[in-house]
């Protein structure tokens, strides 16, 4: 299966609950930035500009699991900066045990030896390796030769100890999707549990022309969707027809909500017009009906899952034909 039957359990009743109660907005993935710190500075990538102007200091473990509780996201994606670079990393993941939620730990796989000698795999938990491509394309885009080699030999060994691994691809305006392809077969052959993949996030303070517009991606994800049969893929088939342009979403950045160092961050994981200090006040003071394609300029070529996977899984609960394509789709 592609997503476990406790995640696929706990998302079901975590929307029903909530739709019981009428509520018109909440959170799936609560998308956790302990720090900004990284051992890389790729292209494309704005926390480790932040990180570099601000130097801002990590959250505490207090802060960390407060965000979780707040927030109430059954799904906790701890990323950064390098969530491994993370001084209560451990403590951190046992007190997301501890509540139940279940974890994808991003990594860009420099460290993850150390890690996964350190730490027992748990059903909870997932890492999450970020894989640009193969090895010339993700050197060059992570800044560093040998880093293909080292998140490879990372995943393997996470593979061997027990680990669940997924993989996360980001597709940027060069990128080859033949070479995607090849990336792909071969992350398979590796036995990874999960392959994500999604256009580049359009960050506001990275303005190199590297990004794909929405016509772009439609084309790219076109000619990579009609070769992926057979590839342990894990997005959905609807947020997949949003890409290949078949049919609109609204985009729901509550789906995903971040916190980092600053603070909640206003509105969504790509665009920071403010922070807040806390989950509600994210949720009550910000005008999400002032965002999403048409009605922010800056939102016109945003097709990122953070903003539009919830929106796929909204759709999904809402419509049994959508639930039931959903549901064969996970048995993979
Ligand atoms: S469409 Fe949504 S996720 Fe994308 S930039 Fe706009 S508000 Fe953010």
């Amino acid at each position: 299966m592609r997503f476990s039957p406790g995640l696929s359990t706990s998302l079901t009743g975590y929307y029903l609950k909530n739709a019981l109660q009428r509520r018109k907005r909440f959170p799936f993935v609560l998308m956790l930035e302990p720090t900004h710190r990284c051992n890389l500075a790729c292209a494309g990538c704005d926390r480790i500009r932040l990180y570099s102007k601000e130097h801002s200091a990590d959250l505490s473990l207090d802060e960390c699991l407060g965000a979780v509780l707040e927030s109430g996201a059954p799904v906790v994606t701890v990323t950064g900066g390098e969530p491994l670079l993370y001084g209560h990393l451990k403590e951190l993941l046992a007190g997301l045990i501890r509540l139940k939620k279940h974890i994808y730990l991003c990594t860009n796989g420099l460290l993850s030896a150390s890690f996964v000698d350190e730490y027992a795999p748990h059903g909870r938990l997932t890492l999450n390796f970020h894989v640009d491509g193969l090895e010339g394309t993700h050197d060059r885009v992570s800044g560093k030769p040998g880093s293909f080699e080292a998140v490879m030999e990372g995943l393997r060994l996470a593979k061997k100890r027990g680990f669940r691994v997924w993989t996360n691809t980001s597709i940027y305006r060069w990128t080859d999707t033949a070479e995607m392809i090849d990336l792909f077969s071969l992350l398979k052959e590796e036995r990874v549990d999960g392959i994500l993949v999604s256009p580049a996030f359009g960050y506001e303070s990275v303005s190199d022309d590297i990004f794909l517009r929405k016509e772009e991606v439609a084309e790219k994800f076109g000619q990579l969707r009609a070769r992926l049969r057979g590839l342990p893929m894990t997005g959905t088939p609807l947020y997949f027809d949003f890409l290949e342009g078949k049919g609109q979403m609204e985009c729901m950045p509550w789906g995903s909500p971040t916190r980092n160092p600053f603070g909640w961050k206003s509105p969504c994981y790509l665009i920071t017009d403010t922070y807040y200090r806390s989950f509600s006040e994210l949720m009550e003071r910000t005008r999400w009906e002032a965002y999403g394609p048409g009605r922010d300029g800056r939102c016109r070529d945003c097709m990122v899952h953070s903003g539009f996977e919830p929106a796929a899984m909204g759709e999904c609960f809402s419509d049994p034909r959508k639930m039931l394509r959903m549901f064969l789709w996970n048995l993979g």
